[in-house]
């Protein structure tokens, strides 16, 4: 997938779904759906599963299901079982030796129960919550070092590393109104793809600047996470939907909108993320 990267995006409720379906048919690429603890508990973890599967059958969509944050063995063995392609092990909150620990036993198990499964795991602080933000969560937030990937690649036999790059959780309001843009330590990517030597994933990409995306997967990125862009609209289109005629109550109607809205979102994103060969690297830039 050189000069490529598969694109990420959470979903929470069926008409999110359908719209990155419809958006990674548009596009003609894959795309993994992902759905966080939160999502799992309000979908379903083995509804949404038999869905995406359902949907992946009766459309040839390659599109793969990935559990999103994961904080607790019980919750990873719940998504391999129910039959997810991957599972983010999330104990990045917890010191490094315990980090290590928790995700390695972790792997073992969701292994042992499907060897195919894509084991990744998390290290530094790129914030929690998919959400609008009053401000920028600053200060101390550490980001990975290429030394602290490699060891934790090699003690944990992940298949996909999270590092903190620059990115983060979320979006400010400055963000969602197009004003700034979140900007990435490339170089970083670069020197934590040598070391570590497995996939990357950049979490919290909405808000980032398209030429910083770009570059990233030039350095070594794989997967992209969008969740609060896809969020943000779906709550925009809804609001109009809804306000165009206070009198319609037929639900597939009203959401009609908000799953092309969404579509459009997801459709610009897996355009940006599979042209990057195309594009020309400019690695004098300073974020
Ligand atoms: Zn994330």
């Amino acid at each position: 997938m050189e000069g490529a990267a598969l694109g990420h995006f959470n979903v929470a409720d069926f008409p999110l779904l359908k719209a990155v379906l419809e958006g990674a048919a548009e596009v003609g690429v894959p795309a993994l759906v992902g759905a966080s603890e939160g999502e799992r508990d309000f979908l379903g973890t083995r509804q949404l599963a038999a869905l995406v599967k359902s949907l992946r059958d009766e459309s040839g969509v390659p599109v793969f299901l990935n559990a999103d944050h994961t904080h607790s063995l019980v919750k990873a063995i719940e998504a391999a079982k129910a039959g997810f392609d991957a599972v983010v092990i999330d104990f990045s909150a917890l010191p490094f030796e315990q980090n290590v620990s928790r995700t390695k036993e972790t792997v073992e198990a969701i292994k042992a129960i499907n060897p195919a499964i894509l084991a990744e795991g998390e290290i530094g602080d790129i914030g929690s919550g998919s959400e609008i933000h009053e401000t920028t969560q600053s200060g101390g937030r550490s980001l990975t070092t290429p030394e602290e990937a490699r060891q934790f690649v090699e003690a944990t036999s992940i298949d996909v590393l999270a590092p903190a790059v620059g990115n983060m959780h979320g979006m400010v309001k400055s963000m969602v109104e197009g004003e700034t843009k979140k900007h990435l330590d490339i170089q970083r990517i670069s020197e934590i793809k040598r070391a570590a030597g497995v996939f990357l994933t950049l979490h919290g990409g909405s808000g980032t600047d398209d030429e910083d995306l770009q570059n990233a997967i030039v350095a070594g990125i794989n997967i992209i996470h969008i969740n609060t862009e896809l969020r943000v609209v779906w709550r925009r289109s809804l609001e109009n939907s809804l306000a165009r005629d206070r009198n319609q109550v037929v639900p597939y109607k009203i959401l009609a909108p908000v799953i092309d809205s969404v579509k459009r979102v997801v459709s610009a994103r897996l355009k940006l993320f599979s042209a990057s060969g195309s594009t020309k690297v400019s690695p004098a830039r300073a974020s």
